[in-house]
This record gives C-alpha cells, structure tokens and sequence, in this order.
C-alpha cells in the first residue's frame, strides 16, 4: 500500500523530455513568470526574448519542449510569428497578449493554440500558470468522443487533442459502451444526440446506470436549434450540454471544469481515507475496505489475518522531548511501515494514536506472524532522524487470524489483547491470539 496518495495519473511514465518554453520580450515579465512557473510546475524553463532567438533556441534543442508561453507581439515578430514557429515544430503552445480584442482572438484562434490569456489584470500571471498546469494534466485525462459522424468526431477529437487530453473515438453507442467498459481510465464522454443505434440521452441512462457522476463526467452535444436537446440529456444523467457549432473557448471551459471537479472529488475522497499527520490510511478507510479484501480471500478460500502493531513507551518520547518531535517520530514510523507493506495488497493504516493496524488477506496467523515479526525487528534495527537526532523505537504487534466467522472488530478485539499480552511479556515482541 503505498504511503501517499500517490496520483495514478502523476505516476504514469512521461516519455519526453519535460522542459516549458517562455517567449517573450519583457525581461521583468519573462522573470517573474519563470519563477512562478518554476515554483508551481518543478519544470526546468527556457526563455527567449525574440524570433530571432526562438530560432536559435528550438533549433538547437531540438524537440526538447513540452509546452510554449508564448507573447503574441514581439519586436521582429509583430504578427504572431512566433507562434507560428512552436506550432509549427508542434510545441503545445499558450498565447499571453497585452493587447486584446475581438479581432486579436480570431487572429490567435486561427492557430491551434491551446489557450490565449490577455495580460490585462494583476491574474494574468497566475492565470497563465494554471493554464500550464491544466494543460500538463490532462495530458493524463482520457476522453471519450461519441459520434456517428466521422467529420464532427474528428473535428472534437482534433479540438481537445490541442488541449493535450487523450481522445478515444466511437462512432456508435454501443461502441461507446464497449470502450468504457474496456478503459475504466476514461473519465468524460462527449455524446452527440442523434444517432442511428443508440440516441445520446439512452446512452446517457444506460452509462449512468454503470458510472456514477463522480466518476465519469458525462457532456451532450447537438446542432440541434431545439433547446429541449439540453433538457433531455441533463435529465438523462448529463452533467453539460454544449451547442455546435464549437465556440473552441465554450468548449475547452466546460471540459475543463466539468475534469476539475472529479479532481476535487477524488482529493476530498482522499482526504477522507487518510490521516493526515502520517499521510496513511484512517480507520475509517481500514474498515470500509478490510471487509471486502477479507472476502476476495474467502472466495479463493483463503484466511486472512489482522496485526495491531503499538509503539513501546512513547509517551516517554513525548515527554523527553516533546509532542511536535513526537509527532515527527510517528510520521517517521509510518513511512517506515508503509515501505514494508509497500505493493504486497496488505492494507495498513493509523487507527489511533500510536497505533497502527495491517489487514494480510490471504495470509493465516503462522504467516502473518512470521511477517509481521519481520515488521518488529527491522523496526528495532532502524535508526530514525527526528530533527537531526537519531531515534530507535520499538513495536508490539498483536496478531489475529481471521477465519470467515465475526466480525471485523471482534478479530481487532482479539488482535488487542493478544498485543496487550506482547506488553505484558516485555514489550518488543509479537504474541497471536489463542
Ligand atoms: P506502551 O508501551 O504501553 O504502549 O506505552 P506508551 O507510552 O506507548 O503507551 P500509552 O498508551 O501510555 O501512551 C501513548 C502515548 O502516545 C500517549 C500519547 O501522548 C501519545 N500519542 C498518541 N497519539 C499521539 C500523536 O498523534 N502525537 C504524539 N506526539 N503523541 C501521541
Ligand atoms: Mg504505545
Ligand atoms: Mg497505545
């Protein structure tokens, strides 16, 4: 189990090179967003102050570039040549402009820019960070594009392909259906209404029977000149409804808010299930997950086993040296056992205190114990830095089979006072309930 959450999407490789491109001629401007920029993303940034010196740059460096801020006016570039050029040698590119009107966005939405950001308020520099960081991540953002005609599937798939997600095309309901069930990565539809198999708002009833709305976002679309369009599909289960023709801006918000939301869903989800001084899973989270893992065992009819690990005398570390550092040594100590159990399907977590409880499914108290003594003594071997102060402590672990009869609490019952009988017997040691 890994001791963070650790985003699946952040974990997933990125095979080239990460370097962000800044182009433009205001040296105070170039600084102060490469700073924010560096700060924010932890990408190393480049910055040019002409054409001239893009050439020079992108030439060199060939390929070298996963996205471009670029100023839309610079001195030897006064039409937009230098957006030109990164979209050109296909950098994903960002346009920032100090002058804004009607005509400079058509002139700038002529291109296949991911996004335009006026430079007109004190936002603007914040603004165009999180442009950078919404275009990164969705790079990892899959979205599926239904469509029975093959010219405005395209066009979509091409329009949020500029906006760096991953589109995946289906020209038909049930190929849609098929393609959610074969990729449960992908996290928004985009539905046409009218098509021959499967009109959108069925398949909006029938997604929504399967995928729950915090989990996939689902967006209607139609050329349709009847507004009751929008009013079927968000009454099937839609979440968005947008008018074609696309107006590019339109779409890329409601896109983009409709994927904020589901991950600000799943960081509230992730705040719920863990604990937030050790970064592990709560026991809230242990028991809303240990019953099933416990039952994928007894399907394969396997016993399971539970481990109620305390720390010895740190209330004697509080007191020596205060809470704060006892705080830090807790911390310590679970990053410590979150590496041990670290991709085994063990599920750890703090459920109180100092204590801490491992669920093994698929392993019988002899197992359990042998591991979970393993655990005990690593532990007492390590040496832990606590504010520059080297720290051993040790562990007691009860350890309890779990053998498909009672209930979760009755073997954490029994795991307890089988670790009160390790305290008993000198502490440092491992005792399994009779
Ligand atoms: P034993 O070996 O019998 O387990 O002795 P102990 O001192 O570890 O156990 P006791 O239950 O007497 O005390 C537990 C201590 O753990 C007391 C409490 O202040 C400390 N503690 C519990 N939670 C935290 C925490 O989140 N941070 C810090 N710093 N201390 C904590
Ligand atoms: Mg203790
Ligand atoms: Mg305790």
């Amino acid at each position: 189990m890994a001791f963070r959450a650790i985003d699946r999407r952040q974990s997933e490789p990125v095979s080239e090179p990460q370097k962000i491109l800044v182009v433009e001629d205001s040296r105070t401007y170039a600084l102060a967003l490469s700073r924010r920029l560096e700060a924010e993303i932890r990408l190393p940034i480049v910055v040019c102050q002409s054409l001239n010196e893009l050439h020079e740059v992108v030439t060199e460096d060939r390929a070298a570039f996963t996205m471009a801020v670029v100023d839309l006016n610079l001195p030897d570039a006064p039409r937009g040549e230098a957006i030109d050029f990164t979209i050109q040698r296909h950098i994903p590119t960002i346009v920032h402009t100090a002058s804004f009107d009607m005509e400079t966005r058509n002139r700038i939405m002529e291109r296949d820019v991911i996004d335009y950001v006026p430079k007109d308020s004190a936002f603007a520099l914040e603004t165009v960070v999180g442009t950078v960081k919404r275009a990164l991540a969705n790079r990892l953002t899959r979205i599926l594009v239904v469509d029975d005609t093959a010219a405005t599937r395209k066009l979509l798939a091409h329009m949020l392909k500029v906006q760096q997600y991953r589109v995946i095309e289906a020209d038909s309901g049930a190929e849609a259906l098929s393609q959610l069930q074969a990729d449960p990565a992908i996290r928004l539809v985009v539905s046409d209404y009218y098509m021959p198999d499967i009109d959108g708002y069925e398949l909006t009833r029938r997604i929504r029977r399967q995928f729950a709305s915090d989990r996939l976002r689902l967006i209607g679309i139609s050329s349709s000149s009847d507004r009751m369009v929008s009013v079927g599909f968000l009454k099937a289960g839609a979440n968005d409804f947008i008018s074609m023709p696309f107006i590019p801006e339109e779409l890329q918000c409601r896109i983009a808010s409709n994927v904020e939301t589901l991950e600000q869903i799943e960081q509230l989800h992730s705040l719920a299930a863990r604990d937030a001084l050790t970064g592990l899973f709560n026991r809230r989270h242990f028991f809303e997950h240990a019953g099933k893992l416990i039952e994928e065992a007894q399907a394969k009819n396997l016993k399971s086993a539970v481990a109620i690990l305390d720390i010895d005398d740190f209330k004697q570390l509080n007191d020596s040296y205060g809470h704060d550092f006892g705080d830090q040594a807790l911390a310590k100590v679970a990053r410590y056992l979150a590496q041990s159990v670290e991709g085994s399907g063990h599920l750890l977590a703090r459920i109180g205190g100092e204590e801490f409880a491992i669920l093994f499914p698929g392993l019988n108290a002899k197992a359990a114990l042998r591991l979970s003594d393993h655990i005990r003594l690593d532990i007492s071997h390590e040496t832990l830095l606590v504010e520059d102060r080297p720290v051993t402590l040790t562990v007691s672990i009860g350890v309890a089979e779990i053998d498909g009869t009672g209930k979760l609490d009755q073997h954490l019952i029994a795991a307890d006072r089988a670790l009160y009988a390790a305290k008993h017997n000198g502490r440092n040691c491992v005792h399994v309930a009779s």
